[in-house]
């Protein structure tokens, strides 16, 4: 790319013709040049040719000319890089304005730049032309990488992954699966190696189920799912982990609940048993898209993203087989978003019930559970 910002310069047509199936594309046969960070759907890279300081370039993981040729995910995943890379860039750098380009004209593999405009820089009042530009110095590739260095920085906290902000190392494995550079039985190997063993090193019963944070923050963020209980009846856990969950049921609600659970970690479920030795043979070790229950049960509690999001659709339509009520969360979402039911409404269910609950410690987002009945199909 010599810096992806042209500096080969022939036929817009020619250049279509032979990029547009990513067979030609010097990016996909080579790699993209100048990467100075890897995030879900794109890396980030500072082309040393430059027509303006502290430019960067964002460049889609994934072959596309046009940004909705990507698959949804990555699609998803890109943009999220570019507001994050965006965001920092504006947080360290204070411009006064950040520009944001596509064209791909003389490269049709899906790159973004952005450019952090100041006063006085050498197009103002008018467009940046990519062909003025100048070598890179140091002191600016320099200014960039601490800018975005929140973006890049391993997470200092040993139990970062359990947390949902684990996306980008989520985001980086279903961006694999996509991409058919994994099967779904290691995508689930993957899954689990990112909260496996921060699980069984757990310090509290809370984080061996997720959960950071003190007993009251549990119990807060979680006890909101036996909402979803109106009656006596068989709960099963989906994902229930070393069985917290499940041992908490009884003091969250009055209704008798006979549990169960399934977790797809032979550990977490050895764990679970060992905690919870009165529910012997309840603890089962499976994979929700494929375990066969003996019974049926009034209750399921599930997590949409326990399995690969083109799995999720068929996830819900499995468990509502074997339950009256099947109750989704926590999970956490901005106040004033339902994705998540916006979905589910989508896919053809009705959600009867949810309970949600401000979260203390990120403003703005809510945690939520939601539950579907089967007979409200
Ligand atoms: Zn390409």
């Amino acid at each position: 790319m010599g810096g992806i910002r042209g500096s080969t310069r022939s036929s817009l047509s020619a250049v279509l013709s032979l990029l547009r199936d990513g067979s030609g594309c010097p990016v996909c046969l080579e790699g993209p040049r100048d990467i100075v960070a890897t995030l879900g759907g794109s890396w980030v890279t500072l082309p040393p040719l430059t027509p303006l300081p502290r430019y960067v370039c964002l460049v889609a993981r994934r072959h596309a000319v046009e940004p909705f040729e990507l698959p949804v995910a990555e699609r998803s995943a890109f943009w999220e890089d570019v507001n994050r890379v965006a965001a920092a860039l504006n947080r360290g750098l204070r411009p006064v304005k950040l520009n944001y380009e596509i064209h791909g004209n003389t490269l049709p593999h899906l790159h973004l730049h952005v450019f952090p405009r100041q006063p006085g820089d050498r197009f103002e009042g008018r467009p940046i032309n990519g062909a003025e530009a100048l070598p890179r110095g140091s002191e600016d590739v320099a200014a960039i990488l601490a800018a975005l260095a929140p973006l890049t920085a391993p997470p200092a906290d040993p139990y970062g992954p359990l947390k949902d902000n684990a996306w980008r190392e989520t985001a980086e494995i279903d961006g694999r699966l996509d991409r058919g550079e994994i099967d779904e039985a290691t995508w689930h190997a993957e899954m689990a190696r990112l909260v496996v063993p921060a699980y069984l090193a757990a310090e509290t019963p809370w984080q061996g189920s997720g959960k950071q944070g003190s007993a009251d923050d549990w119990e807060y963020a979680r006890s909101h799912i036996a909402h979803a209980i109106d009656r006596a009846g068989s709960f099963l856990d989906v994902g229930c982990a070393n069985g917290y969950l499940l041992e908490c049921l009884p003091r969250w609600t009055p209704h008798a609940v006979d549990r169960y659970g399934l977790d797809i970690a032979p550990e977490l479920v050895e764990l679970a048993q060992g905690r919870l030795p009165d529910l012997g043979d309840h603890l089962s070790v499976g994979n929700a898209l494929d375990w066969q229950p003996r019974r049926r049960f009034t209750y399921v509690r599930t997590g949409l993203d326990y399995v690969p999001r083109h799995r999720r659709r068929e996830l819900v339509e499995r468990l509502l087989r074997y339950c009256d009520r099947l109750v989704i969360g926590v999970f956490n979402e901005e106040t004033d978003a339902r994705p998540t039911e916006t979905l589910l409404r989508a896919w053809g269910f009705r959600v009867a019930g949810r309970s949600e609950r401000a979260n203390p410690k990120k403003p703005g987002m809510d945690y939520r559970v939601l539950w579907i009945d089967r007979a409200a199909r």
